[in-house]
């Protein structure tokens, strides 16, 4: 099995010594694989495509917390929102506004990030720091979510220095925006298998890993 369970268990123990939460990312991995790491205690899972997380939700055991970490357009909320434990990468008011829209439908509150552009690259989506403010005096009036802070992505780099600042210039923001909004933002989600130990000199309070626990994805596989 290509599941990384000495793995696992090490970056699990590390990861609770620092107080930070994992997300172990299991796009395009079967069920075995997340049973696997639900054996061994594992609760919260972070997917990127709507389709598959259905899918999964509906025949893995019920008390895991699903976290949808991908890209979301705003006609598959409705998927799951009935469901879903935290949505990371909220780039939109207009996204903001559907999944307050689905989660009333659904008749629970859903917890969200703000997706924060810190890369340089153009392709990497996210909202810029007016952006931020912008949704975030707007979700006042939107009483079935609930911000819990920000989520970001490096560039896809070697340069570990322009990684390092970008991570700063995320927990910067972070703490400025938790000063105003109070003690519910305590979530700051950036890191991954190449650079969490670097988030976590950041300030990162979750991380969301993916190969390092389930080995390289085979999207030709899929
Ligand atoms: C795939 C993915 C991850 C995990 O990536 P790894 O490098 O395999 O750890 C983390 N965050 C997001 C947003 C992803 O799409």
């Amino acid at each position: 099995m290509a599941v990384q369970e000495a793995s696992y268990l090490s970056i699990k123990a590390e990861l609770d010594q620092a107080n930070v939460t994992l997300i172990a990312v299991s796009k395009t991995k079967p069920n075995e694989d997340i049973e696997a790491l639900y054996q061994l205690g594992q609760r919260a899972f972070g997917e990127n495509y709507v389709q598959e997380l259905v899918d999964k939700q509906a025949s893995l055991p019920k008390d895991i917390q699903w976290h949808f970490i991908g890209h979301l357009q705003s006609n598959k909320v409705k998927y799951i929102a009935p469901f879903v434990h935290l949505i990371h990468a909220v780039d939109s008011l207009k996204l903001l506004t559907e999944i307050n829209k689905q989660a009333q439908k659904s008749g629970r509150v859903i917890s969200c990030l703000l997706q924060m552009h810190i890369a340089t690259e153009e392709t990497k989506f996210g909202m810029d720091a007016t952006e931020l403010e912008e949704a975030l005096v707007a979700s006042i009036h939107l009483p079935f979510i609930s911000i819990k802070g920000l989520m970001g992505m490096a560039s896809f780099s070697d340069n570990q220095d322009q990684i390092r600042n970008e991570f700063k210039l995320l927990h910067k923001h972070f703490n400025n925006l938790q000063m105003k909004q109070g003690a519910p933002f305590n979530i700051l989600s950036m890191g991954m298998s190449g650079d969490y130990k670097m988030a976590i000199e950041e300030g990162s309070t979750m991380v969301r890993i993916g190969s390092l626990l389930f080995g390289a994805r085979n999207y030709e596989s899929k």
